[in-house]
Formats: structure tokens, sequence, C-alpha cells
């Protein structure tokens, strides 16, 4: 079949959550059968969102291929089991990038370089660009940012022209909100009809409207806003909000709306989609009742997505051991000798965040003693395991002032240090070690029963390493290296055998952990978590 294109819009406020009704979409698609991918636009100028704080943008996401991107494409792997790559994250600063590259390569012939049209037909190369390679049935393309925007305008006019040139083979569906006026005690559709309006006005009409609410939009209003809006009245569906983005997919094939698209872009529609993995994954989620405590100890707990990807890993691997998992985040930079027990007392478990920078090392440092030293199970990601490394030469093999070259480059014992072919790097933006990366591991370690294989490949995002020439030291202490890539002979992997379960991984075992697929390291840690519950219940 012609591969079609779907774009996602969103109005009338930010946040509505268009990643997860692509991702939904997605996912129906794919359990029809289609092969599926979505792709974001960002209207901002940076060139990818690895340079901005998770206070501006949440976490940041790393691909397979070693992009950092949007933190939607981890909602959209984790809801299609799909990788994505660097071409499936595009911001302005990109499209501007390439636009301004070919300009001085002299590609644009002497002609003035305008938005319209040099800005649009380098977007809409790029809105093509997987489509042209012929993987993909459906393309979903959202498009960052709220309609309205000046930034988000040579998008828009892109998505115009190729609503144009790709006819019945594209559609656009646009996320809106209806407010509930709680003194009015009633449902409000004017912001839907006005955001509907800025789409026209851009000449875009939309063909299908999702309304986000928190109250039942009842069929007669939605008739309404079909009418004020063009919409055909089958084509306005409404996303309530549920207790899990789980369970989005199952509320919009109940409105049809993967029928409705393929419908609308002429393709036929036979059969239902296969959702019974996925079911049976909501249904656990429902039933369980048993709760499993993880602290998670961070410079950014207060940031609800700055650690995404960690609290859905969580959420996957609790689920599937039939536990509600309570995920108690603990600020690093509170954490001190004196209160560390009254925190971290009762947890059955601690993870230890990634990150950057010196604040709030130090209540890590004590935080990962405490767990250490009363063997609860912790798990210590990129920073984090670089944290349980340094811990354990201050307090085990007596290196008073170890420490990363990050934190102290002046560390006598630099038991994590700057890796070797970052020396010479000065940019910050897309130069750290990234993506995926293969890691040998050795038989007989929790790591390697927990993934039930001697090789794994997982994705980092890191300039700072374990010190090889410390390695022996560490294994005759009791904490061993049981991972190692094989090329760079980096340790990825460290644990203390000896313990509940004391494990700590230089890469992100979190971007990869999906509803069908969760994270084997993240299940096992939970099942160490549960059965540390349990005993302690006895
Ligand atoms: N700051 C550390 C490094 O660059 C850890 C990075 C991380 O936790 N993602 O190596």
């Amino acid at each position: 079949m012609e591969t079609k294109y779907i774009f996602v819009t969103g109005g009338v406020v930010s946040s509505l959550g268009k990643g997860i009704i692509s991702s939904s979409l997605a996912c129906l698609l794919k359990s029809r059968g289609f092969r599926v991918t979505i792709q974001k636009f960002d209207p901002y100028i940076n060139i990818d969102p690895g340079t901005l704080n998770p206070y501006e943008h949440g976490e940041c996401y790393v691909t397979e291929d070693g992009h950092e991107a949007d933190l939607d494409l981890g909602h959209y792997e984790r809801f299609t089991n799909v990788h994505t790559s660097r071409a499936n994250s595009v911001t302005t600063g990109r499209i501007y990038q390439s636009v301004i590259d070919k300009e001085r390569r002299g590609d644009y012939l002497g002609k003035t370089v305008q938005i319209v049209p040099h800005i649009t037909d380098e977007i809409k190369r790029n809105v093509k660009f997987l489509g042209n390679t012929g993987d993909y049935d459906f393309i979903i393309t959202e498009i960052g940012g709220t309609v309205g925007d000046i930034e988000s305008l040579p998008f828009l006019e892109a998505v115009r022209q190729l609503r144009w040139e790709l006819g019945q083979n594209s559609l656009c569906i646009h996320l809106t909100y209806v407010p509930y006026i709680a003194a009015a005690k009633e449902l409000k559709t004017k912001p839907t009809q006005h955001s509907v309006k800025a789409l026209q006005e851009v000449g875009i009409q939309p063909d299908i409207l999702v309304l986000r609410t928190e109250k039942e939009v009842s069929p007669e209003m939605r008739r309404k806003i079909a009418l004020f809006c063009n919409v055909s009245p089958d084509s306005v569906v409404q996303s309530k909000d549920v207790n899990s983005i789980y369970k989005v997919p199952l509320t919009m094939h109940e409105q049809h709306l993967d029928e409705i698209v393929m419908r609308k872009t002429g393709t036929p529609v036979n059969g239902e989609p296969q959702m019974g993995k996925w079911l049976d994954f909501v249904n656990k989620l429902d039933n369980a009742t048993e709760k499993v405590s993880i602290g998670l100890v961070g410079k950014y707990v207060e940031l609800q997505d700055a650690y995404k990807s960690i609290n859905e890993s969580l959420f996957h691997a609790a689920t599937y051991a039939d536990r509600k998992v309570d995920i108690i985040c603990i600020h690093s930079e509170k954490i001190n000798e004196a209160n560390v027990a009254e925190k971290l007392d009762g947890l059955d478990g601690v993870i230890v965040a990634p990150g950057f920078g010196q604040r709030g090392i130090e209540g890590k440092f004590v935080a990962l003693k405490w767990c250490r030293e009363n063997d609860i199970p912790t798990f210590g990601i990129c920073l984090g395991m670089q944290c349980m490394v340094i811990e354990f030469a201050r307090n085990v093999l007596g290196l008073e002032d170890a420490n990363s070259t990050e934190m102290n480059p002046h560390t006598h014992d630099n038991v994590i240090d700057l890796m070797e072919e970052q020396k010479n790097i000065s940019n910050l933006g897309g130069t750290m070690r990234l993506g995926a990366y293969d890691c040998e591991l050795r038989s007989g370690s929790k790591a390697a029963q927990a993934y039930g294989t001697l090789h794994v490949r997982e994705r980092h995002r890191h300039r700072f390493e374990f010190n090889n020439e410390y390695r022996e030291r560490y294994e005759n202490a009791g904490m061993e290296c049981v991972g190692e890539n094989p090329n760079a002979h980096l340790v990825e992997i460290v644990e203390i055998p000896s313990k509940r379960w004391y494990i700590g991984t230089q890469y992100h075992p979190e971007y990869s952990s999906t509803v069908l697929s969760p994270s084997p390291i993240f299940r096992s840690f939970m099942e160490a978590a549960i059965a540390y519950h349990d005993e302690k219940a006895k």
C-alpha cells in the first residue's frame, strides 16, 4: 500500500498529550499488522534537546542510533515496541541548520533563501524521509507546540502543502481541550471552536478531532462541535482522563479512531487489532493491589517528567510482577547523615538517578552508603552507578578523596574519569557517548541472571567512565565489574554479589523498556524489591 501520513496538531493549551494520542493510534495500527512509525517535529531552535536542562524539557530520551530526542519518542517506543531514530525527532534548529548549510554550499544557485519555500520544503523533505524508505505503511507526525504559536507556522504551512500533495493518503487529527467550568457545572466547547478556527486560518481543515476532557462529552455536544468545526460527526472522539496512559489505546479503539483513520485514508478496514498482550498488561495493572515502594534519589525529583523513562520502566516491571509501585521521590540535596535512615527506612528498593554536575551528589553518596550497609535492593543508573563506585572507594577501599573528575578534576583517586575520546571535545551538543553499545556479562552474575543471556545492547548517554586502573582493587574488595564493552573494555555494570541486589549500570536500561517487552534488569530489580518487602513482612 502507499504510505499514509497522519498529522497530529494540538490546540487550546499545551501538555494535552499529543504524544499519547499519536502513540495510541500507532499501537492500534501496529496491532492490525501495519508497519507504523511516529515522528516529532519540535518548533524550537535547539538542534536537539540534549543541551536543554530538565526544568526546560523534562527527560532527554536517547535512541538506539544515539540521537538525543524529545521524551515523546519514549512514549512512541513504549507503545509500539518499534525503535525510533534520529529521523524521528526533528527541530526547527535542525531544519535551519540544514538549509543554511545548503546555502553555504551554493545549492540554492543564487536564489534568495526564504522561509517559504526553502524552510517549508526542508520540513516537507524531512516529513517524507521515513516514508520514502518504503519501510512504513503509516507515518504519524506530531507537530510540537500549540496552533497559533508563531514558531509552529512554518510546520503548519508544510502540513497544508503536504495535504494537497498527498491527497487521501494524508489526514490531520487535531487535539483540543474541553474545559469543565465548575461554577457553571458545564463543559465548554468554545476553546475548541477557536482552536479549529486558528487551524483553518492557516489553511488546514482537521479531519478528526480528539477532545481531551475530564468529564464525559455528550454525543449531543460532540455533534455540535462537529457542526461548528466542519468535521463529520463520527470523527469527533473524546479522550477522557483515565488512570493509566496505557488505557488510551483501548479508549481510542472503543471510539473507532483506528477505523476512522483507515477509512479516511482509503485503507480497507477488516478485522480487529490484536491487542491480547496489551489487554493482559492492562488487566494486570487494574488487578494489582499489593504495593511495592521504590525510592528514587535524584536532584530533579520535583519535576514530573525528569525521570519519565525510569518511572515507566518501574511501572512496567511492577505490573508484570502484579504489584502497584509507589515511587517515593527523594531529593538528593536534602539527604544527609542525620536524616538518611528516616528518609530511606521502609523502602523496598532504591534507585539512584542519572545526572550531571555536582549539585546533590553528596546526598547520593550518603544514600548509597546506607543502602549498601543495610542491604537494600539498590539500582544505580549512569551517574547513579558512578556514585556507587565512588562511595565504595571512599568507604570500603579507604580512598577518602575518591571522586569523578566531573565533580573534582583534581581528585587524587579518579575512580571515575573522562573517557579518552572525550578529552578533546569542547562542543557540548550531541558529543557524549550516545546510543546503543554491546555489553558482555559475566556468567553467574546477578546481571546475567537478570537478562538470561551474556550479551546485551543498551543505550548510553555519558562522558565519564569507570577507571580501569582501579578494577582489580574493586574486584578484590567485593564490587565486581560484571559487564564490559567488548571493544573498548569500558566497565558497563558493577555489582556487589554478596548483597541482595546492588547493581549499577553505566547505561540507561530505562530507554528500552516497553509495555510488550519490559526491561529485564528492571524486572529483576523489582523482583528483588518485592522479595525484600515480603521478607520484611514475615
Ligand atoms: N555525568 C555523568 C557522565 O557524563 C553521568 C551522565 C548520566 O547520568 N547520564 O558520565
